[in-house]
């Protein structure tokens, strides 16, 4: 092997990178590096711009190096980068969280979106005294065992691993339900009811692309987790200051027991959060029994970020501009793909959507699976060979930032024409 970057890279990196979904094929067969980011920009290594629509994947809601953010991040960094003692903006962090999120009494910080809601599963386990938990075929919540679960293929199914490594009594702890079958969820817990503790769900799901869930989903997963005594975990760790200002849940007017936050709120650094009822949050170290630790939770550069950006968001019409804008490029794409005659659909929620191909937008995994993923490669591809980094997975959202001009959509838009011309 040589000694291209991307050659050395895979000779001391598992598969050449830290996280899978950056392994995809570029316009030479392998990922471009990254050199820095601008606004809406994002500039490989051999000096390529690209519009970025991956953004992270989430958190970069106001574009690359925005100012405000850039300027907390060097202002703090010249104070100390870390301490190992309680700081003031924890302190404001928690409480514009639960300021904005009506129903949030309390929040600890954590450094992944992995770790908040592993935590919350050891929360309402700890809070019920029971093992199982349901989450959504198709949906994710993070890397760890208990949420690496395979979707079924029946209605309400006990999950086997989805990873190498995970023992298969963990996995069994996990009740798979596709998405938006209301009737899957009854049926899992008049089967299981007394021994689930939690029904975790992507309010609006994120990571098979973007699915809007039905009127009556989320009220469900309320009045069927109340029913039982189950805990509700709204995993808004995508969501959550995307769609719009708060989270999902909380937009709608419902009350989780539990939400679980990071991306935008960290506004590219490494930043979790659990949040939920105070009776809940109170059984929490060293309040309560429930141990959760982090060397790094509540790290002072990464609140600088996170607080820095979320200042930015609740300025008036930061959220109907970006959403216009966002809604711009989704039907966009739509008419020029049909225009040549390509099946297309949408799904959009706030400034995130999916572009699927196929006709009508899927409300579940296995519609999503039903999509011509070969054409969306495709359609990757030359929107990269043109300078338009779309995300490269048929099943991930497209995130649009404050950076996104009118003029940055349009030559977007301009871009998609002749690629769909060409598919
Ligand atoms: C990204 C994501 C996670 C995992 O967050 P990490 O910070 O990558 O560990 C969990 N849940 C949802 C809904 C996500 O989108």
């Amino acid at each position: 092997m040589g000694d291209t970057l991307w050659e050395r890279a895979q000779r001391v990196l598992p598969g050449g990178v830290n996280s899978p979904v950056r392994s995809f094929r570029g316009v030479d067969g392998q990922p471009f590096f990254a050199d820095r980011g601008e606004g809406p920009y994002l500039i490989s290594e051999d000096g390529t711009p690209y519009i970025d629509y991956v953004m992270g994947y989430g958190p970069l809601i106001l574009g690359h190096a925005h100012p405000a953010v850039v300027d907390a991040v060097e202002r703090q960094a010249a104070r100390g980068i870390g301490y190992g003692v309680p700081t003031r903006r924890e302190v404001e962090m928690a409480e514009f969280l639960t300021h904005h999120i009506p129903g949030l009494d309390m929040v600890r910080l954590v450094n992944s979106g992995t770790e908040a809601t592993m935590t919350a599963l050891r929360i309402a386990r700890a809070a019920t005294g029971r093992p199982r938990v349901v989450k959504f075929a198709g949906s994710y919540h993070g890397h760890h065992d208990s949420l690496l679960i395979k979707a079924g293929s029946g209605a309400a199914t006990l999950g086997v691993p989805d990873s190498a490594g995970v023992p298969s009594e963990i996995a069994a702890l996990t009740i798979t339900v596709p998405y938006n079958d209301v009737e899957a969820l009854e049926d899992a817990f008049r089967q299981y009811g007394s021994e689930i503790a939690a029904v975790i769900a992507e309010p609006v799901a994120g990571n098979m692309g973007t699915v809007v869930p039905d009127e009556d989903f989320l009220p469900a997963i309320r009045s069927i987790t109340e029913r039982y005594g189950a805990l509700w975990i709204s995993d808004e760790v995508m969501t959550g200051f995307r769609v719009g200002l708060g989270t999902v849940a909380s937009q709608r007017g419902l009350t989780p027991d539990l939400v679980t936050l990071a991306k935008v709120i960290g506004a590219g650094m490494p930043v979790g959060a659990y949040g939920g009822k105070r009776e809940y949050l109170s059984l929490v170290a060293p309040a309560g029994p429930v141990y959760q630790a982090g060397t790094f939770s509540g790290n002072p550069i990464a609140t600088a970020a996170g607080l820095a950006q979320l200042h930015e968001v609740v300025q008036p019409d930061f959220y109907s501009v970006l959403v216009m804008r966002t809604e711009q490029l989704a039907k966009g794409l739509v008419e020029r793909a049909r225009r040549h005659n390509i099946p297309v659909s949408v799904h959009q929620a706030g400034a995130m959507f999916t572009l699927f191909f196929r006709d009508t937008p899927p409300r579940n995994f296995d519609e999503v699976n039903r999509s011509d993923t070969e054409g969306y490669r495709r359609y990757f591809h030359l929107m990269l060979e043109r300078g338009v980094f779309m995300p490269p997975s048929p099943f991930e959202s497209v995130f649009v930032s404050s950076r996104h001009d009118a003029e940055v959509i349009e030559k977007t838009l301009a871009v998609a024409e002749e690629v769909f011309q060409k598919l």
